[in-house]
């Protein structure tokens, strides 16, 4: 699914009201602005608060994306706040969190709040460090 998002494949709004309805392309979750990839997941409102949250958890000064370029690169840069396996790991369950959301409201009228999208996606990335506790790579994971 990342590799989707990263490729702009994923059947955004804007994507497919251009093979079909033209006047479907508002974002699913604020209904406000075009649904490209980059407003659904780095601009929209929503996407924004997990943001804030994810960067926070990772240790860093709160901070946005204004471009999938500057978030590419911030993905595969190397510092001292966060290694590059637990960002990734961090990254992938929060644009499939956002996709899951965008789909749940889309398919089902249902909605959740960020906050409980936040719980989830630490939810998701404790879990996927448990299963692998006894790689050496993700030992120190948990406590970072
Ligand atoms: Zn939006």
């Amino acid at each position: 699914m990342m590799w989707l998002a990263h490729l702009d494949r994923l059947p955004t709004r804007a994507r497919t009201s251009t093979w079909g309805d033209q006047t479907l392309d508002k974002c699913c979750i604020c209904n406000t602005y075009r649904e490209t990839r980059d407003h659904l997941f780095l601009r929209c409102g929503y996407s924004e608060q997990i943001w804030l949250f994810v960067t926070k958890r990772l240790g860093y000064n709160q901070f946005l994306f204004h471009t999938w370029t500057a978030f590419m690169d911030w993905l595969e840069l190397k510092d001292k706040v966060s290694s590059t396996t637990l960002r990734c790991l961090v990254v992938q369950a929060t644009v499939y969190s956002i996709w899951w959301e965008r789909n749940n409201r889309l398919h089902n009228s249902v909605s959740t709040p960020a906050t409980v999208t936040c719980k989830k996606i630490d939810r998701l990335v404790r879990n996927a460090i448990l299963a692998r506790k006894e790689q050496k790579k993700f030992r120190n994971f948990m406590l970072l």
